[in-house]
This record gives structure tokens, C-alpha cells and sequence, in this order.
């Protein structure tokens, strides 16, 4: 039995994990789940799962929570609770699945301790990519993708040498604007931002998709996950999301994993790997789908993937900034402060406003972190 602590409980990966958990009541239980302001599916969680702890991360919610809660299941508050909770309780594998920088601290607690991680919170890698993958190799904590590229590639990689690799293929759907004109990407509205065409998802990473930029999360979550140079990052566009992503060998031979959209699939490869468990959540068939089709990106349109190679290449600070501003400029775009084709510009400024730092440690990465979103916040 695998102890799990779900972090991020009530969002789109974190009720996926809760279905591939409910599936296997043999082999997975969850210990410890946090949610930020979903009271609301709290208690139902708590009665199903009885978890030993949860974390409500928003205290005016716990506090709210807390005067009608009658249970066993210890409740936690406020945002410290969760580098506590992964950082001293007990359980086996770290399910991450909050949304942005949030995401980074408890994680790096619970790789610390040598625990498993189902990294789906990509923000951790992109922000302090080096820092967090030199505590895992000084720890041993294996990081396991959730994000599905990510879960591809590293299934095409089982059993494989890296120095066999020539590439790493990354697809990409192309979000809802795929076929728009930079003249019609003016004039997009938070609504058709909202509508992805294959896959349902939290609003910030739907927003992410639409603007490419997060493929260009992505892109910097594979070079620190798989230990490539960037030269041997490739995107691709791959309207149906059946194609994951792909390698590419050194003898011309290419995997891919393929499946339709679904992000249980992941998730529970992440849980089980190396084993793989039966499941019957999709069926992919060849004849209904006639068709995959991939094209090349269209960096002019979608900067904000041009972005983020960038500031990859750039390296110290820049990603983080790049996370940070972005963040800010898609809140504000889900409040209608701000135009989609605002988002790149704002992290454009944000990137040139400061200065680079080369060897960030933890401290300064926070603080980056910190002064990148008030200034963006301030300023639009
Ligand atoms: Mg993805």
C-alpha cells in the first residue's frame, strides 16, 4: 500500500489522482490531501479518504471550514501547513499538483526526504529548476512527470541510454488560436481563451495553452528533467493530443506514446511505475481518429514560446521572472484587466526590468520571484 499526500486536492489533476485512488483501494490510500479555498468538496473528501491530515491553505477558509468540522482527520492552516505537512508527516509518494510558484517549497521538503514526487506543478521545475534537481540527486527522490509530455517521454525513455537520445520531441496542440491571425488574436476574449480543444483543465494553464506559453513551460520542465541540452528540445504542433510526445535515437528510430487525452493516465503511471496497472479509462482506436497531422510552431505569433527559450538560454533568474510575470499577467487576464496579446509583452518588460543573478540559490529565487510580481502587479 502506497501512503499518498495530495497536494492541490480539488483541482483538475488533483480529482484525477482522487479517481485513480478511488480504482485501486488496494494499492494507494491517501494520507494527506490541502486544498486552498475548496471548502466546499472538503468534507466529502475527508469522509471517503480519511486522510490523517489536510491542509486548507487560505486561512479565512479554514477558519470558516473549521466551525462546523466535526472529524478525526487533523486540519491545518495557511500556507506554512503544507512545507510542514510534506516536510514531517508520513507517506510514501508527493502527488504536486498546486498551481505556479506555490508549488515549489513543499515539494522541495518532500525531495529532501528521499520521497517519490509526481511533479505535475511544472512552475517548480521552471523556477528553480537547478536547485530542485540537485537536492533530488543528492536525496535520491525520483521525480516522476505528471504533465503528459513529460509522462511520455519518459516512457519512451525506460530502458534507454542517454547518450543514445538525439531528441526530445515535444507536441503541442496549438490551443484554441492555432489558425487565428495575429490581427484576430487582438480581439480574443477570456471566454474562447477558456474553451481548449482537447483537454479539460484549470483555468491557468488553459490560459498557458492558448498563449503557448505553456509549452515554453514545458520545454524548460524537460531540460531539467531530462538532462538534455536545449539544442535537443523540439516542439512540435500536433492538433488531436493523441501523439504525448516523442524521442528521437541517434539511429533515426523514434517512440512515442500515444493515448487519447486523459490525464489518468499519467497520474497513475506516475503512482505505480515501474509497474503498469489495468485500467479502462480510455480506448484509442485508430480507425475513428484517421488522422494526426503536426506542423511547426509559429514562434512570431505565439511569443511567449519563443520566450521561454530564451530565458532558458539566459539561465540564473530569467525563468523565474519569466514564471512570475506570466502568472500575474494571466491573473490578470482572467480579470479582464489586461489583452490577451498583453501576456507576452508583460513578461517581456518584466524580463528586461532586472538584472539577471547567475547561481540563484533559494533565497534569492523566492526574492525574484517576489519583486517580479509586484512589479507587474503595480504596473498593470
Ligand atoms: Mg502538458
Amino acid at each position: 500500500m502506497k501512503k499518498i499526500c495530495l497536494l492541490g486536492a480539488s483541482g483538475s489533476i488533483g480529482e484525477s489522482t482522487l479517481e485513480v485512488v478511488r480504482k485501486y483501494p488496494e494499492k494507494f490510500s491517501i494520507t494527506a490531501l490541502t486544498v486552498n479555498t475548496s471548502i466546499n468538496k472538503l468534507q466529502t473528501y475527508i469522509t471517503e479518504f480519511a486522510p490523517e491530515v489536510v491542509v486548507i491553505s487560505d486561512e479565512k477558509s479554514a477558519e470558516k471550514f473549521l466551525k462546523s468540522y466535526k472529524g478525526k482527520t487533523e486540519i491545518l492552516a495557511g500556507r506554512d501547513a503544507l512545507n510542514k505537512v510534506t516536510g514531517e508527516y508520513d507517506y510514501d509518494i508527493l502527488l504536486s499538483a498546486l498551481v505556479g510558484f506555490a508549488g515549489l517549497e513543499p515539494t522541495l521538503e518532500a525531495i529532501k526526504r528521499k520521497k517519490r514526487i509526481g511533479l505535475a506543478n511544472k512552475e517548480t521545475l521552471v523556477a528553480a529548476g537547478e536547485i530542485v534537481m540537485k537536492a533530488a540527486k543528492e536525496s535520491g527522490s525520483e521525480i516522476i512527470p505528471v504533465d503528459s509530455e513529460h509522462s511520455a517521454i519518459f516512457q519512451c525513455l525506460v530502458g534507454e541510454d542517454k547518450a543514445g537520445v538525439e531528441k526530445l520531441i515535444l507536441t503541442a496542440s496549438g490551443g484554441p488560436f492555432r489558425e487565428y491571425s495575429s490581427d484576430e488574436l487582438k480581439n480574443v476574449s477570456l471566454g474562447e481563451a477558456l474553451n481548449h480543444p482537447n483537454w479539460k483543465m484549470g483555468s491557468k494553464i488553459t490560459i498557458d495553452s492558448a498563449t503557448m506559453m505553456n509549452k515554453g513551460l514545458e520545454v524548460i520542465e524537460a531540460y531539467w528533467l531530462f538532462g538534455l541540452p536545449l539544442s535537443k528540445i523540439e516542439v512540435v504542433v500536433h492538433p488531436q493530443s493523441i501523439v504525448h510526445s516523442m524521442v528521437e535515437f541517434v539511429d533515426g528510430s523514434i517512440k512515442a506514446q500515444l493515448s487519447l487525452p486523459d490525464m489518468k493516465i499519467p497520474i497513475q503511471y506516475a503512482l505505480s511505475f515501474p509497474e503498469r496497472l489495468p485500467a479502462d479509462y480510455v480506448t484509442t482506436r485508430f480507425p475513428k481518429l484517421r488522422e494526426l497531422t503536426f506542423f511547426e510552431p509559429d514562434l512570431k505569433k505565439f511569443r511567449s514560446l519563443k520566450l521561454a527559450f530564451n530565458v532558458l538560454e539566459q539561465g540564473g533568474c530569467a525563468p523565474c521572472i519569466l514564471n512570475a510575470a506570466n502568472e500575474v499577467a494571466v491573473n490578470k487576464f482572467l480579470t479582464d484587466k489586461v489583452d490577451f496579446l498583453h501576456i507576452p509583452d508583460i513578461v517581456e518588460d518584466a524580463l528586461s526590468h532586472f538584472e539577471n543573478h547567475t547561481y540563484p540559490d533559494f533565497e534569492t529565487i523566492t526574492e525574484y520571484d517576489r519583486l517580479t510580481r509586484e512589479y507587474v502587479d503595480n504596473k498593470y
